[in-house]
């Protein structure tokens, strides 16, 4: 028998979080612990709007689940049970720490996995006007961050990225539009981008409306994040998108990432590994995807006021493990 426990958990943000669909000043995650032979572990998941989750849908969606995972469902039953999404995740980084703790390994080593002893994560750059975006794209790199993400809605385009480029004239930058763009200028756009050496452009337009990007050559690569969830999402990707973002609340954890990166990589997309506003428990827990990707965007963590402890070591810019 296990013991099974699912709860909900606020964490204020230092500073509020800004995207094209709104902001964001405190993460609000569900948290499902285990405990079995006295070995005690966690998952944890971010409910998303964005996806029709709310905290009370996921808490309800595990809540079915409990004396299954009592009586010790594995996690490949867990896959059969859930469908992809944030409760799934939950369950399935809970399952993976506590086989990982059983083993007295780290969840990397369990996952067959040796990473480096640190890992270049991207630094948000939240939504503000040009000037404010510029101030923080060049602390940030003063800091040391080398890759920043850079955060868009459908306004100040140029304006924003001419005055983020010139404030952080070092550091590669990824742009997420968050699905606030359209067809019209669409090209004109990625132009811009691919003009001030942006590396990448992260989900223009909304998914389930993205045909357009089928339609012209990228001047630079676009990335799937709205529009990838599971591997069952990569077949409406072809020709439209060279990157998919692999996040663990898309994906309904880790089994399902691991899978979803080898067959995007047999696939031929570049991989890039994201994650939602969370603590350093849900990054822990994504950790055997971050050597295989081009783009590592793991700064959920710190925008916390306060994290878990044990935390991860972040430095402006870099995981250090
Ligand atoms: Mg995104």
């Amino acid at each position: 028998m296990r013991n099974v426990k699912v709860y909900e958990e606020t964490w204020p943000l230092h500073t509020p979080f800004v995207i094209s669909r709104g902001a964001r000043s405190e993460a609000r995650v569900v948290v499902v612990e285990l405990e079995e032979d006295g070995i005690k572990a966690s998952g944890e998941c971010t409910p998303y709007p964005r996806y029709g989750e709310s905290e009370a849908s996921v808490m309800a969606q595990i809540l079915t689940i409990v004396p299954q995972l009592e009586n010790r469902l594995s996690r490949e039953e867990l896959q059969t049970l859930l469908p992809p999404g944030a409760a799934r995740n939950a369950v399935d980084s809970a399952l993976w720490d506590l086989a990982a703790r059983k083993a007295t390994q780290t969840l990397t080593h369990y996952a067959g996995i040796t990473l480096p002893q640190s890992i270049t994560t991207a630094q948000t750059v939240v939504i503000g006007t040009p000037e404010q975006m510029a101030a923080s794209a060049a602390a940030l790199s003063e800091k040391g961050a080398q890759l920043l993400k850079v955060k868009l809605d459908d306004h100040l385009i140029s304006e924003r990225l001419v005055a983020i480029r010139a404030a952080a004239p070092a550091a590669t930058l990824i742009v997420d539009a968050n699905e606030s763009w359209h067809a019209e200028g669409l090209v004109a756009r990625c132009q811009l981008l691919a003009d001030l050496g942006v590396a990448m452009l992260e989900q223009p337009l909304p998914a389930g409306g993205d045909e357009m990007l089928a339609n012209f050559i990228h001047p630079l690569p676009i990335c799937a994040d709205e529009s990838c969830h599971t591997r069952e999402s990569l077949a409406s990707l072809h020709g439209r998108y060279e990157m998919v973002n692999i996040k663990l609340d898309k994906t309904g954890g880790l089994t399902e990432a691991l899978a979803l990166a080898d067959e995007a990589a047999k696939q031929g997309f570049a991989l890039m590994l994201g994650c939602m506003i969370c603590t350093s428990r849900a990054i822990s827990a994504a950790l055997p995807l971050a050597n295989r990707v081009r783009f590592a965007d793991l700064d959920g963590p710190t925008w916390l006021a306060v994290d878990v402890e044990p935390a991860l070591h972040f430095t402006t810019g870099t995981l250090h493990l």
